[in-house]
């Protein structure tokens, strides 16, 4: 049997307003639990919230960023439920007057073909407060209670857990290039829940549903999913029945189980929150925010492949990071050699970057004095070779590339008749490995040509000493 899964996505991401959404408390990871809190993020009796307009700006800047269209009216709901991380007993969230709706992100999907994953929804909302669980009983800390979150809420569109992490990869850097959050999973600032289904390719009716919960980082998400295919594909071969039901991922057990079945689903009674007045957005307030979106990074891809030229695989690996990218985008220009320029930031920088775990912005040098090496290597004033003992020599001291040549002598030598005398001499050295060559291992060429580069210290221009070393032996 055949079958084929149906994944929707419920994307919550914290935005990096300066204040919370309904009060002036800072928003700011971290600090000390319960510092930053007043009698509105606390829900005490009485305290009446305000909305940030920022938060209702960057909501709009996301919701433009993902294609969608901008609700001139919306509104503030109250979502009834009890829980402690909720001090007022209910959240205030965006039920059926979301801000945003209809967008969609481009992915290249299964098949490689691009594909369109819709979004239905972008609402705003408060966040909760954080529990933690000790030994000794669950402590609450406020400092998270009304951080403002949006839930991206895409259509069922997604077909397999590598799909559902190239759609997650695509938000967050859409996200981050327009500034509205980090999406730092590990600080919670990106969370992900999704909903599964699975049913026999030939049948025409959707399997049932399952909503997953607690899938903190992308390797979490993948796995996940790939696990609920799986139990459904079981449950399916076996005759079993599927519960409609939410399950939480365990990372650690590698394996989802059971968290609440349908009959204890909420009713969360929304209504309109009394306290906050109605959202109303011009058309001229989505044209000025729309004004603030930057070059995407999916587009700043596609221009970087047709202005310099480069590979669509090396333009995707090269606008994954912004500093990256602007990095390249200088060395291309300045050097005239974007292919070369590619090469070096994917190659030999990227390798020393990892090995050190430095960033790009800790470098010791800058992107034009890479299209300096980049210019020492294309006018043969230096080999390849010597480009990439010069370009770790840049990593440790930060000195420039003319510096690092003219200190250590590295400069190629392409004088003919210098490099000439030299293949002479170790000719007349090597009759051994000449006689081989004669007798046909062709190999014994590159002995030679090994000794000759011992010989300059790999300064003799190796185009020049290939040709001349071809000519001898012949
Ligand atoms: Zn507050």
């Amino acid at each position: 049997m055949e079958f084929e899964s149906t994944i929707g996505l419920e994307v919550h991401v914290e935005l990096s307003t300066n204040t919370k959404i309904f009060c002036g408390c800072s928003t700011e990871f971290g600090g000390i639990p319960n510092s930053h809190v007043c009698p509105v993020c606390l829900g005490l009796p009485g305290s009446i919230p305000m909305i940030n307009k920022k938060v209702i700006e960057y909501a709009i800047k996301a919701g433009l960023a993902l294609n969608c269209s901008i609700a001139n009216n919306s509104r503030m709901d109250r979502k009834n439920f009890f829980y402690p991380d909720c001090p007022k007993n209910y959240q205030i969230t965006q039920d059926k007057f979301p801000l945003c709706r209809n967008g969609y992100i481009e992915i290249e999907g299964e098949n490689n073909k691009e594909k369109k994953i819709r979004i239905e929804r972008i609402h705003i909302e408060e966040d909760a407060a954080k529990l933690i669980h000790t030994e000794n009983g669950t402590l609450v800390d406020y400092n998270r209670s009304g951080v403002p979150l949006i839930e991206i809420v895409s259509k069922p569109d997604i077909e397999s857990p590598k799909e559902a992490t190239m759609y997650l990869q695509k938000l967050k850097s859409i996200l981050q290039a327009i500034g509205v959050s980090d999406c730092k999973m590990e600080q919670g600032s990106l969370r992900c829940d999704g909903n599964i289904s699975v049913k026999e390719k030939t049948c025409i009716k959707l399997g049932v549903r399952t909503e997953l919960k607690n899938i903190n980082s992308f390797k979490a998400l993948e796995k996940a999913f790939e696990y609920e295919i799986k139990r459904h594909i079981k449950a399916i071969e076996n005759g079993e029945k599927i519960e409609r039901e939410t399950r939480r991922w365990d990372d650690e057990k590698g394996r989802t189980s059971v968290m609440r079945s349908k009959e204890q689903a909420n009713d969360y009674r929304y209504f309109p929150d009394g306290d906050l007045v109605a959202i109303k957005i011009s058309d001229e307030d989505v044209k000025r925010i729309k004004k603030t979106i930057p070059e995407l990074p999916y587009e700043m891809a596609e221009r970087f492949e047709k202005e310099f030229k480069i590979s669509k695989y090396d333009a995707a690996v090269l606008t994954s990071n912004l500093k990256i990218a602007d990095f390249f985008e200088n060395a291309a220009k300045l050097s005239g050699n974007p292919k070369s320029a590619a090469n070096w930031i994917m190659g030999d920088m990227s390798k020393f970057m990892n090995e050190k775990s430095i960033s790009i912005e800790d470098l010791k040098f800058t992107s034009s004095e890479l299209a300096d090496l980049i210019k020492l290597v294309d006018s043969h004033k230096i080999s390849n070779n010597i480009g990439k003992k010069v370009i770790e020599e840049m990593f440790e001291t930060g000195e420039s590339p003319y510096d690092i040549v003219n200190k250590k002598g590295l400069a190629q030598n392409n004088n003919e008749g210098e490099i000439y005398e030299i293949v002479k001499k170790v000719i007349l050295k090597n009759p051994k490995s000449v006689q081989d060559y004669k007798n046909g291992k062709k190999k014994a060429a590159k002995f030679i040509i090994g000794m000759i580069m011992k010989e300059t210290k790999g300064n003799a221009n190796p185009e020049i000493v290939n040709k001349l070393v071809n000519k001898e032996l012949r």
